[in-house]
């Protein structure tokens, strides 16, 4: 329901909580955020209910990174408990997905992916969009499992198996891979721990915006999230993929034809 994504100096934690924040009146169950470029990698922490809540396992429990997303859940596919909360992981641990919307078609996509040996640790159908970008970059990347010779992380600490350290193509390309493999609505944020600093969107449906700052960026479902950090936004427009790096954000289309960034200055106050 509401995303916040964010690259740059601020301390990535409380920029994003605080953004979530502001994104409270779109209504949530449930909130979870992903950081990765610190001491410990990729580290998640998700809690059912309110952002305190999360606040408090955050506070039980610090994370720090250099870049990261977070979710607020308005559960449409499975109960608003911990484990179906968003960011979602991959098979591997290494990647993960928030997501605003509804895979129409992820029970056909589950299967073929449980076909493939794959695993699922929540009932949601978001959790289909982390596989399908693993699955994609194992396909990239030549890397051919039979079944049972999958493994799977039980917890993040487990993140190593067979995700390969150097994928034969970049995040954003899985991502506009496996994009096509969805039929429904979606707002997507993605990243991985072996990609540093860099956080891909997409959008077909709900909506996305990208803040353009000095030297900093964000993603974020709605303006009124970062509008406190920047007024130069661009809304991302069906279709489009915006990668986001420390030294700015492109943009294309599904297919990686290059599109143009059209920023706007937002004048009013939420
Ligand atoms: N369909 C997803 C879920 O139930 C996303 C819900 C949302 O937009 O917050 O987890």
């Amino acid at each position: 329901c509401g995303i916040v994504g964010y690259i740059g100096p601020k301390s990535v934690v409380p920029t994003i909580i605080e953004g979530l924040r502001r994104l409270e009146y779109r209504g949530y169950d449930s909130a979870g955020i992903a950081v990765a470029g610190g001491p410990n990698g990729l580290e998640l922490r998700r809690a059912p209910g309110k952002l305190r809540n999360l606040e408090a396992v955050i506070a039980n429990s610090p994370v720090d990174g250099t870049f990261g997303i977070g979710h607020t859940r308005w559960a449409t596919h499975g109960r608003p408990t911990e484990e179906n909360a968003h960011p979602h992981r991959d098979g591997s641990g290494t990647l993960v997905v928030v997501h605003n919307g509804i895979v129409e078609n992820y029970l056909t996509l589950k299967q073929a992916l449980i076909a493939k040996g794959h695993k699922f640790f929540s009932e949601t159908d978001t959790e289909i969009i982390a596989h399908l970008i693993e699955d994609e970059i194992e396909l990239a990347s030549g890397i051919t499992l039979k079944p049972g010779e999958r493994t799977h992380r039980a917890d993040i600490a487990e993140a190593v198996v067979h995700a390969p350290t150097t994928s034969a193509i970049p995040l954003e390309e899985a991502v506009r891979r496996a994009v096509k493999r969805i039929t429904g609505a979606f707002a997507i944020g993605v990243l991985s721990a072996h990609e540093p600093n860099k956080l891909v969107a997409a959008r077909m449906g709900p909506p996305a915006v990208i803040g353009l700052g000095d030297g900093e960026f964000f993603l974020a479902s709605d303006v009124p999230g970062i509008l406190h950090h920047t007024r130069n936004i661009h809304f991302l427009a069906d279709g489009e993929v915006a990668i986001l790096t420390t030294s700015g954000v492109t943009l294309t289309d599904f297919n990686a034809a290059p599109l143009p960034l059209k920023p706007q200055r937002i004048l009013w106050d939420p």
